[in-house]
């Protein structure tokens, strides 16, 4: 895996200014990581309380370094400095790469990155986040798709270690290569994948979700499931994932599989995430899910 995204290495761009669209779950994720490596990142939401909450995820986590000595105080103050949160894309002219970390919603991408797009100089790369939407889809709202691909990062971001670089039909073999040296700054180990809805990893994680889905259903009971799992060796259960994840994001996210792959995602009537969604269990992000949280 290494060894295919090294062939992008010499193409490389220096990234050193970059941006967040989103201050979200992985927003806040994504700012954090970049900062605590030494890249700075600006971070923009459409609410002043979303960029609130990404900062203060980003504090959260730079404190426990603290308490595990892996920086001093010094340097967690120096380190968040690297994060500028903003609500306007202002300062967006001289950065070299954005990640797009908006909700996964196919309209709503296509409208933020036209907007990015705008704002930002020629050369600089544009990559989503996006856990399922097809990049060549999202490519068609942008002037220059040779310099946008996917940055899949995960949930958490701090630490997983993955990162889907997503080449679409029209990326340039610099902006791959541009990401691919970002993801390695950032301490993680990318993979360059071939466009298609899900990518690698979803296209194994979602259908999983929905054999899950189809236990409960049946009565099945989640926290039993999970035992099960984690004996099985998984590091969590399906449902304690989903918490992480979002429901929101997991139901916004099959049915972007759903439509790309009709014969092996799409299910009548609902599934039991939707109706979790739809009763307001989100999961982590508004301490509700399959499990409480405080
Ligand atoms: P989230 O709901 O926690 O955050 C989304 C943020 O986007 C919110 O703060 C919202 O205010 C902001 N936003 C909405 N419209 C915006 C706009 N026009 N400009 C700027 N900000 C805007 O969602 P999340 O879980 O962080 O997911 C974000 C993206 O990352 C999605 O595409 C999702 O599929 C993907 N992703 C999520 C996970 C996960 O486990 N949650 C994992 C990998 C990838």
């Amino acid at each position: 895996v290494k060894k295919k995204a090294g062939k992008y290495e010499k193409l490389a761009r220096p990234v050193e200014q970059t941006a967040v669209l989103g201050a979200g779950i992985m927003g806040g994720g994504i700012a954090y990581q970049s900062a605590s490596k030494g890249t700075p990142i600006l971070m923009k939401d459409i609410k002043s309380d979303a960029i609130e909450l990404g900062l203060k995820e980003a504090r959260k986590l730079f404190g426990k370094q603290v308490e595990r000595k892996k920086f001093t105080v010094e340097e967690m103050a120096q380190k968040l400095t690297n994060i500028r949160p903003t609500l306007s894309y202002g300062d967006f002219e001289n950065v070299d790469l954005v990640v797009e970390a908006v909700v996964e919603n196919p309209k709503v991408k296509a409208g933020v990155l036209a907007e990015v797009e705008k704002s930002v100089g020629e050369n600089t790369i544009l990559t989503s986040n996006t856990s399922t939407i097809s990049i060549n889809r999202l490519a068609q709202s942008l002037e220059r798709p040779q310099n946008f691909c996917g940055m899949h990062f995960f949930n958490p971001v701090h630490r997983m270690p993955l990162v889907e670089v997503i080449r679409g039909e029209k990326t340039s073999d610099e902006a791959v290569a541009a990401t691919v040296a970002y993801a390695r700054a950032m301490g993680k180990t990318p993979i360059v994948v071939n466009d298609c809805p899900g990518f690698l990893v979803n296209r194994v994680l979602f259908p999983y979700f929905g054999g899950f889905s189809f236990l409960v259903e049946q009565g099945a009971d989640f926290q039993r499931v999970d035992k099960v799992m984690e004996k099985f060796g998984w590091p969590m259960g399906p449902a304690y994932l989903l918490d992480v994840v979002g429901m929101d994001t997991a139901v916004h996210a099959n049915e972007v599989m759903a439509e790309g792959f009709p014969e092996r995602m799409a299910r009548e009537g609902k599934t039991a995430i939707q109706v979790m969604y739809e009763n307001d269990r989100l999961g982590q992000k508004n301490a509700k899910g399959f499990y409480a949280y405080e």
